[in-house]
């Protein structure tokens, strides 16, 4: 059932944006499948990475919203574009001479260098799905490769022919002028080599169906040609189109409503839509993603390694916590940084307690609604990831349940959310030793802040309650008394307890990791540095 206007009106997360424009269109005209269709494409020379996983993601949080929305079902292919070639030979995979003697051909007819499927993509479109499925996504795959052969595309590749000289229109004005007269939509496979790098076009035969191709192309010293000269009809896998072309008749074939893609195809689906419009059908709803960032603020790219990867991420935070920074505006370019990991798990819990509370519509609009499709979490811990990560730091121990004792004490509820305090405990201690430990430095307090701090051990020595928001207070009055800088104060706290320049709130550390215990700390710190000194 679709929900009443009067709640629609009030959803305003970007996923109801795209897909009040999308039911907008779906009104005028029934969609070409009978459902809305969503497309997500994949380039299988490569694993699935972060950006894979963003772009399905939100992709089905569209369908989500959409779904809501008008109570209609929705429809999701994911695109594995097979048939591509494979011009050289990628860095990180096994039996790199066996692929040498392949260059040039689909992806498809290369052998699996991993030994494990039936080809290249075959390997890499399993690993895809395996990928998709570990998340829960509901998708339909398609390779092109069966799609091409198995006589899906004929109709759209008919029209290509048909339309051969308004394609080239399209594209040619994009091209510098020394590239244009040899741009052919079609890449012929050579039925002699296999390869799709190496022929050209010779002519089209529009009144059979078919071209005449060359196979005399090689590319580089890498990729020889083998002479094969033959007339081809255009059907049944005998020959591709180059890429811009392909995802339109993909458009065209299936009737696709909706696709996302990255900043950098802006250009390419705006000539994809013209295609799509030739071949005769409307182009889809498009949505374009900022790209990810480096720690530097450097666009991310393989060649350099400056991404981070999927299973970095979940070493040192929760999926949902990736997730709720891939909902996050996408429309704005953001850093992909270990350094963002922490804020983000700690924004989902918050999310993730608030969730239960919230009316329907609230819910609606959290992006536990979107990251939790099938539930409605709760956490209510008062816990958090960065006061865990200074209690690990401060335990110097990797065994679970040390740290569980000291939970406990400070959260007797806190078992009510073990599973999910588990995981952040296991991040915490990785955390911590990756990029905490390193350049951990205990530090003595100044001559000006000495008097402030052991002002707060006295008080610490004499309080005999637990709770945070006491102990703040007080070391506040501490500082305030003394005239000092705040900011400074607490900053000297963190640098002698934790050994670094910045901490949690001071009064929840001191509680959850225990008064007494924090007095210990801070004597035994100080007595060592200063011994230390001399
Ligand atoms: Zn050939």
């Amino acid at each position: 059932m679709a929900l009443d206007p009067s709640i629609v009106k009030r959803l305003k997360q970007w996923p109801y944006r795209e897909a009040k424009q999308l039911e907008k269109v779906l009104r005028r005209r029934t969609p070409k499948s009978g459902v809305a269709l969503f497309e997500t494409g994949y380039g299988p020379s490569g694993l699935p990475h972060i950006g894979t996983f963003a772009e399905v993601a939100r992709t089905t949080w569209v369908q989500r919203a959409y779904e809501i929305m008008t109570g209609q079902p929705t429809r999701l292919y994911a695109f594995s574009d097979d048939m591509d070639g494979l011009r050289k030979v990628p860095d990180n995979v096994p039996n790199a001479e066996l692929l040498t003697e392949h260059l040039g051909k689909p992806l498809c007819d290369i052998p699996d260098p991993f030994g494990e499927a039936e080809s290249y993509s075959g390997y890499m479109n399993l690993k895809l799905q395996q990928f998709l499925d570990a998340f829960g996504f509901q998708y339909e795959f398609k390779a092109s490769h069966t799609q091409y052969r198995g006589g899906v595309f004929n109709e759209g590749l008919g029209r290509v022919l048909d339309n051969y000289e308004a394609i080239r229109a399209v594209i040619l004005p994009t091209l510098s002028e020394e590239n244009r007269e040899a741009w052919s939509p079609f890449m012929p496979i050579c039925e002699s080599c296999g390869k799709v790098y190496t022929t050209r076009l010779l002519a089209t035969h529009p009144e059979r169906g078919t071209i005449t191709y060359i196979c005399d192309q090689p590319y580089k010293d890498s990729i020889p040609a083998c002479g094969h000269q033959n007339e081809v009809p255009v059907t049944d896998g005998r020959v591709k189109v180059g890429w811009k072309v392909d995802w339109a008749l993909r458009w065209f074939t299936y009737g696709v409503n909706y696709e996302m893609y990255g900043k950098d195809l802006i250009d390419s689906a705006r000539l994809s839509s013209e295609i799509c419009r030739i071949l005769g059908e409307p182009p889809p709803q498009g949505f374009f993603y900022e790209m990810f960032l480096d720690g530097q603020g450097r666009k991310i790219s393989k060649s350099i390694g400056n991404g981070m990867s999927l299973d970095e991420w979940l070493t040192y935070g929760p999926l949902e916590s990736l997730s709720l920074f891939i909902f996050k505006k996408p429309e704005q370019a953001s850093r992909l940084h270990f350094d963002i990991v922490p804020q983000h798990t700690d924004e989902y819990l918050q999310h993730r307690a608030k969730f239960g509370e919230l009316d329907e519509i609230k819910q609606f609009g959290s992006p536990i609604w979107f990251i939790h499709p099938d539930e409605n979490p709760t956490f209510g811990a008062k816990l958090n990831y960065a006061a865990l990560l200074n209690l690990v730091s401060v335990l110097n121990t990797d065994d679970q349940e040390v740290v569980w004792g000291y939970l406990k004490r400070y959260d007797p509820d806190a078992e009510a959310d073990k599973d999910v305090i588990d995981g952040l405990i296991q991040r915490a201690l990785n955390y911590f030793r990756d990029f905490v430990l390193p350049t951990k430095e205990h530090q003595l307090p100044s001559a000006e802040m000495r008097p402030v701090v052991d002002a707060f051990l006295a008080f610490l020595a004499t309080y005999d309650g637990a709770d945070g928001t006491e102990i703040q207070n007080a070391a506040y009055a501490c500082g305030k008394e003394a005239g000092v800088n705040l900011r400074a104060f607490f900053g000297t706290m963190y640098q002698l307890l934790l050994g670094q320049p910045q901490g949690p709130r001071l009064g929840t550390f001191v509680a959850l990791f225990g008064v007494e215990n924090t007095l210990a700390l801070a004597r035994e710190q100080m007595a060592a540095l200063e011994s230390a000194q001399g």
